[in-house]
């Protein structure tokens, strides 16, 4: 029988009981490890590309103290520090990704109304282990459900990226996040029941100003760091065309005041001339894909300083390699035809472009993810494609403000105080950028937050 008097000890109860009896030093290592602080580690003689400027630098050391980069310099030493000898490498800021769906890994469809939740959630966690072992330490996810993933990261259970959740997307019924198959189906709007879109995080429908507000407040209570808008169809979408605009002026002008309310932004999905012109009115920062916007479009971009997060690999492939048939292969041809006008537009009018892959489907897509490094060469250097992806999009990042998870430091850099997420390259990606496309061969050393999570020097 129990003695009432005895209170139910708590697991926190029993850990801090043990502490008391001195008995945390007989626990086993692996749990240690996990509370310790990240030790010092002091890179040696590398050529540094620090994400800001050109070229490389020579004849300084990087000291890595308590997850930042404390030091930069020649000679340096610090006691204890773990030294890592670099010489003939180079070291670049860790990667990002501005437009990710780290938790999309099989069908949406499949993700949303057939899989048990926690295979999701399963195969997010061993795809961000693959992303960042690919060389990515931060990411900008452009929707579903990252929260609980990115708890588990930032805690240091798991290994991945940083990452900066969208949570929901926004869309309108018959919208590019309308995911539900059925043609002949009663929404939740007609039925009551509840939608398991909106369940398993993935999108919120909404339609009319009151509706938008209330799904944009709802993004933000779940922990958005900037609100994922769909306005316009897509090649891929259930339902809508690539032409279709969606949403009115009047209810994207909501999502942005909503989104400036908590000191962030809004960034939205938008192929059609009319999607992107209307984002541009009501005040959205990001335009993602983006491609069809009209010169007076990429004019109000410029003048609006307004990131083109668009995206390279996706039209450089065949309809083969992108694994179309059918009626998508002629829908893709043309987009094809248009994307490739679109490129040279954004660059003939000098806009901010983000670094971003819009990877999705099965986990064995992931790679494909380094091969965008490739595919914007030719539009920008390999120099200009790095300063995308490291201090371009954490400038991008940044617009996030108070709802920014990471402000320690700047990211996407090598400079004293900056977070210490970097990488030693073997080569010159400046000088040769496809060694990204190979990060299992090409990268020696992955540090994120000072934690070394690949060093095979
Ligand atoms: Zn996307």
């Amino acid at each position: 029988m129990k003695n009432p008097a005895q209170p139910y000890l708590s697991r926190r109860n029993l850990l801090t009981g043990a502490a008391a009896l001195g008995l945390t030093a007989a626990m086993p290592g692996a749990l240690r490890a996990q509370a310790a602080p990240p030790t010092a580690t002091l890179i040696r003689g590398a050529a540094i590309f620090d994400g800001r400027n050109p070229g490389l630098s020579t004849g300084s050391d990087v000291l890595i103290e308590n997850g930042m980069i404390s030091a930069i310099g020649p000679g340096l030493s610090a006691e204890g520090a773990q030294v890592i000898d670099a010489e003939g490498l180079t070291m670049i800021p860790g990667l990002t990704d501005a437009h990710t769906h780290i938790m999309w890994h099989d069908e949406i469809e499949e993700l949303i109304y057939g899989s048990p939740h926690e295979y999701t959630g399963a195969m997010a966690a061993e795809g961000a282990r693959r992303m960042l072992m690919r060389g990515f330490t931060t990411v900008r996810d452009a929707g579903g459900p990252a929260f609980g993933l990115k708890r588990a990261i930032d805690s240091g259970v798991l290994a991945g990226p940083r990452i900066l959740p969208s949570g929901f997307f926004i869309s309108q019924t018959a919208g590019h996040g309308d995911f539900e198959p059925r043609l002949n189906y009663l929404s939740p709007y007609f039925t009551g029941r509840p939608d398991p879109a909106y369940l398993r995080g993935w999108t919120i429908t909404a339609d009319g100003k009151a509706e938008v507000m209330k799904a944009a407040r709802e993004a933000l209570r779940y922990g958005a760091t900037q609100i994922k808008i769909m306005g316009s169809g897509s090649i891929t979408g259930a339902h809508d065309p690539l032409d279709v605009t969606e949403f009115t002026l009047e209810e994207l002008q909501a999502i942005v005041t909503e989104a400036r309310k908590w000191g962030t932004y809004a960034k939205i999905h938008a192929y059609s001339d009319a999607s992107v012109q209307n984002a541009l009115k009501a005040g959205v920062r990001s335009v993602e894909h983006g491609l069809f916007a009209s010169e007076e479009s990429m004019q109000m971009m410029k003048d609006r300083d307004v990131y083109f997060s668009t995206q390279y690999l996706t039209y450089a492939a065949s309809p083969e390699e992108a694994g179309l048939t059918g009626e998508a292969v002629p829908k893709f041809l043309q987009a094809k035809a248009g994307a490739t006008d679109g490129y040279e537009r954004a660059k003939a009018f000098g806009l901010k472009v983000a670094w971003g892959t819009d990877i999705l489907g099965t986990i064995d897509k992931g790679p494909a993810q380094s091969l965008e490094f490739v595919a914007r060469t030719p539009y920008y250097t390999p120099t200009e494609i790095l300063m995308q992806a490291t201090s371009g999009n954490a400038e991008l990042f940044e617009r996030s403000g108070p709802r920014h998870p990471y402000t320690a430091g700047p990211l996407g850099v090598i400079e004293p105080g900056a977070y210490g997420d970097l990488l030693l390259v073997n080569g010159n990606p400046l000088d040769d950028i496809s060694l990204l496309t190979t990060p299992e061969d090409s990268l020696t050393v992955i540090m994120k937050g000072g934690v070394i999570h690949k060093n095979t020097l």
